[in-house]
């Protein structure tokens, strides 16, 4: 069997995860991240993109938008400002978001944030390719 470490989800409403896991791959500030157990220990910042739950008979994915990992040897924990399961994603209301932020992208009006935009952008599609009617 292969080896495995704690992966705990936590989000600021609820746990969203905690089981274990034989590895993990997710999107951090550092790129694109596959993390197995034994990993040495880690703290680096969340982009946008799909978490991947690697359990020993079935991968899990989620939509993970922003947050922090810490990682030790033995335990993954990810303290995630907003993470949903594709059926708790509203579909409409990701896609009102990319609009928003598409139109913001272009205007380019002065008082535009041009990076909150951008990243509203990413959070927008990142849902939208896991959102139930997208698979
Ligand atoms: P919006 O502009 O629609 O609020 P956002 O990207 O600014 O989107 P976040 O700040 O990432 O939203 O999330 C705020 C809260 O709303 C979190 O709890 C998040 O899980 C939830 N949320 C945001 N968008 C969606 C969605 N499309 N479906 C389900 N939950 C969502």
């Amino acid at each position: 069997m292969a080896e495995t470490m704690k992966l705990q989800v936590v989000t600021p409403d609820k746990e969203f995860f905690n089981g274990d896991v034989t590895m993990v791959e997710l999107n951090t500030a550092d790129g694109e991240m596959g993390i197995y157990p034994q990993h040495i220990p880690l703290t680096v910042a969340v982009e946008p993109g799909v978490l991947r739950i690697h359990e020993s008979s079935e991968v899990r994915k989620a939509a993970l938008l922003s947050g922090f990992i810490q990682v030790m040897p033995e335990k993954m924990t990810i303290l995630a400002e907003a993470c949903e399961w594709p059926e708790e994603i509203d579909g409409a209301r990701a896609n009102e978001a990319r609009i928003r932020a598409e139109r913001r992208l272009t205007e380019h009006s002065p008082e535009t944030d041009l990076a909150r935009a951008e990243a509203a952008l990413q959070r927008a599609l990142v849902r939208l390719s896991l959102s139930e009617g997208n698979k």
